[in-house]
C-alpha cells in the first residue's frame, strides 16, 4: 500500500509534466486522461490474516513513464529473467556474466546522439571475433541516468550474457575486465573511457542481474523537473529499451508461449479477502471490504507467480 500510495503521488507529478505536451500536441488529451485514471481504482486480495497482499485489479495507463506501471512492468521483467536463466542453466548449461558498459557523461543536447553512438558501438562490439565466440546470447538494457549537480546525462547499458560453463576455465576463451575495456574503446573510438565493469553471475542469485528488468530512468531522475522530464521524454520516447539476443531471444519466446512455466513457483497463499480501494487524490480510500466469492478463489488462488519483486 505504501509503495503503491507512492507510486500513485509519482503518477501525479508526471500527469502536470504532461499537461504542457498536451498544450504543445506532443501528447494527446487522451494519453494525459489514461495517465491521470491509472490505478485509481484498486482491487487487493489478501489472506485470513490480511499480511500477505496483492493487488488483484485496477486500471492501467501502460505509459512507459508512468511510476505505476513501469514499476509494474519491472516485476514482471524481472520473473521473466530469472525465469529464463534458470532454464538456460538448466537446459542448455549455461552461466552467466554482466557486464557494464559506459562512457563519459553528456549535456542534454548530446543525449540522443550519444545513444544511437552506444547502439552503433554494441553493435561493433558483439561482431568482434573472439566476443561472438563466447556469446550465446544477451539480454540488453538501456539505463540514463541523471546528475542534478552537473546537469549532465550518463547513459549506459546492462548486459546480461550467457557462455558456456568452459568459458571460465579455458583461458584462450576468457576475456578479462581489462580487454573488455579495451575492445570498448576501440568499438567506441574513445579512449578516455575508463570503467566497464564485467562480473560472473553467482547462482542466478545476484540482484545486480535485476538492473536489466528495472526501468530505464529512474522516476526520481525524470521527474526532477519539467526540463529534465523533458530531455528524458525525448531520448526514451519510442525506443527499444530491451533487446533479447540468441539464446535469449529464444527463451522469450517459449516463456511467452507458456513453455517455462514449469520454472514458476506456485502462489500458495490463500487469499479470501477482497479489498477496494479508490484514489482520494492524496492517499487510497478503502472502499469495501469482503469475503471473495467462491467463483473468485478459484480464480486467485493456486496461481503461478509472475512478478518478482526488485529494488
Ligand atoms: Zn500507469
Amino acid at each position: 500500500m505504501v509503495k503503491s500510495t507512492k507510486k500513485k503521488r509519482k503518477n501525479g507529478v508526471l500527469a502536470y509534466f504532461m499537461e504542457k505536451l498536451v498544450s504543445e500536441n506532443v501528447v494527446s488529451e487522451n494519453t494525459l486522461k489514461l495517465i491521470r485514471e491509472c490505478n485509481t481504482f484498486m482491487m487487493m486480495v489478501a489472506d485470513e490474516s490480511m499480511e500477505k497482499k496483492k493487488q488483484h485489479k485496477g486500471n492501467t495507463c501502460k505509459n512507459r513513464f508512468c511510476p505505476i506501471c513501469a514499476w509494474k512492468k519491472s516485476r514482471k521483467d524481472a520473473l521473466a529473467l530469472s525465469v529464463m536463466m534458470a532454464y538456460l542453466k538448466q537446459e542448455e548449461n549455461k552461466e552467466f556474466i554482466f557486464l557494464t558498459l559506459t562512457a563519459p557523461n553528456v549535456p542534454a543536447e548530446e543525449l540522443e546522439d550519444e545513444i544511437k553512438d552506444y547502439n552503433h558501438s554494441f553493435k561493433k562490439l558483439m561482431e568482434r571475433k573472439e566476443i561472438k565466440k563466447i556469446v550465446k546470447g544477451y539480454a540488453r538494457k538501456l539505463e540514463i541516468t541523471y546528475n542534478e549537480e552537473r546537469d549532465d546525462y550518463h547513459p549506459h547499458f546492462h548486459v546480461l550474457i550467457a557462455v558456456n560453463k568452459s568459458y571460465f576455465t579455458q583461458t584462450a576463451q576468457y576475456i578479462s575486465r581489462d580487454r573488455w575495456l579495451e575492445l570498448w574503446q576501440q568499438v567506441t573510438k574513445n579512449p578516455l573511457i575508463t570503467q566497464v565493469d564485467v562480473r560472473k553471475v553467482r547462482n542466478g542469485r545476484d540482484d545486480k542481474v535485476y538492473e536489466i528488468a528495472k526501468y530505464s530512468a529512474k522516476d526520481s531522475d525524470y521527474l526532477i523537473n519539467q526540463e529534465v522530464f523533458e530531455v528524458f521524454y525525448k531520448a526514451l520516447k519510442g525506443k527499444r529499451l530491451i533487446v533479447f539476443s540468441g539464446l535469449f531471444k529464444d527463451a522469450m519466446t517459449k516463456f511467452k508461449n507458456g513453455e517455462l512455466d514449469g520454472y514458476k513457483e506456485k502462489d500458495v497463499t490463500k487469499y479470501v479477502y477482497a479489498i477496494m480501494y479508490n484514489w482520494g487524490g492524496k492517499k487510497y480510500l478503502e472502499l469495501e471490504k469482503r469475503y471473495l466469492t467462491e467463483e473468485e478463489m478459484k480464480e486467485i488462488n493456486g496461481q503461478l507467480i509472475d512478478e518478482k519483486e526488485v529494488d
